[in-house]
């Protein structure tokens, strides 16, 4: 069993932009520049939005974090989306879900500009993705993408089963897998909370994508000898005995599962870290757009 290092995948990847950046500094260019609006001060959000702040100082971007109380209305939130479309020294930013229920969560999305939606949830850029072109892929199925290649994990006529269909990860994710071209190829069958018999199809997976979100769903008994597991699941499980008071669970029984795998992603450390990594890529890849653009 091989394990599929997201930690060591996305620190090469953060050193691949850095040496870029390092390049832009040399040649008196503008550095790339990502900011993050966060509403409210739920404890899972402030710590993914850190370390993508966090993740930028290190390699060299600038960024912006706007903290913004739970209180703040949808229209003023849109205004703040609209400030930093008008912003031209910022290059991307994105707004960290879930927003507070009183905001309408797609009024938001569909008000980013698509050029610095590096995030990649407006339908402008998850529609050119879907028709293979010149986009912003989310960062999630970007990642998951780019670690499977850089595993050289043999994807071509392949059984992928994904399970979950949301429209951040397990929607965007068997379009990627089931599109013509080198590190895709796959037959995808997309699962879901209203599939029936679904360990029968996962039996047969030879490369599962599980983004359910549920702990520890997918046992050793429903999946097949050497299949591909990356598991997307992040879970916070109340546990009183860690000084957190929980810890991180994944959808994948991982003990078992490895058993038999011969490719997994461990929670944490897969799929986690290779999200921020494909977030600065796409942050460099709009600081480049809109170079030539201008
Ligand atoms: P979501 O809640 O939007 O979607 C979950 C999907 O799972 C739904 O489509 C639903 O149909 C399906 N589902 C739920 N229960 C099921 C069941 N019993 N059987 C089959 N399908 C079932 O979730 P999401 O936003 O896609 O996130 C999924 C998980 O991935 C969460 O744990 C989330 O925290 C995690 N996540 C991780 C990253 C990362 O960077 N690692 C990024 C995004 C999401």
């Amino acid at each position: 069993m091989t394990l599929l290092d997201g930690k060591k995948i996305s620190d090469q990847i953060k050193d691949e932009i850095a040496a870029e950046v390092a390049g832009m500094i040399r040649r008196g260019e503008k550095v790339p520049h990502l900011a993050a609006v966060i509403v409210g001060s739920d404890g899972a959000s402030l710590t993914y939005v850190g370390s993508k702040v966090r993740a930028c100082q290190r390699i060299g971007f600038e960024s912006t974090l706007k903290q913004l109380p739970e209180s703040t209305t949808e229209e003023e939130l849109l205004e703040v989306v609209a400030e930093l479309n008008a912003d031209s020294d910022i290059d991307g930013y994105i707004v960290q879900l879930p927003l507070p229920r009183h905001i309408d969560e797609q009024k938001i999305l569909l008000a980013v500009n698509p050029d610095k939606d590096v995030d990649g949830f407006h339908p402008t850029n998850f529609g050119k993705m879907a028709l293979e072109l010149e986009s912003f892929i989310s960062a999630t199925p970007y990642g998951i993408m780019e670690l499977l290649r850089r595993y050289n994990v043999e994807t071509s006529g392949k059984h992928a089963v994904v399970i979950g269909r949301s429209n951040i990860v397990g929607r965007p994710i068997s379009i990627l897998l089931s599109q013509k071209g080198e590190g895709a190829n796959a037959t995808v069958t997309l699962v879901h909370s209203r599939t029936r018999n679904l360990p029968e199809i996962t039996r047969q997976a030879d490369i599962i994508v599980s983004a359910l979100g549920v702990p520890n769903f997918l046992k050793s008994d429903m999946v097949k000898e050497g299949v591909v597991v990356v598991d997307v699941g992040i879970t916070r499980v109340p546990d009183a005995s860690r000084e957190r008071g929980y810890y991180i669970c994944g959808d994948v029984d991982f003990e078992g599962v490895s058993k038999k795998a011969s490719f997994i992603t461990p929670v944490p450390g897969g799929v986690g870290p290779m999200t921020i990594a494909m977030l600065l890529k796409n942050t460099l890849l709009a600081r480049q757009r809109h170079r030539t653009r201008t």
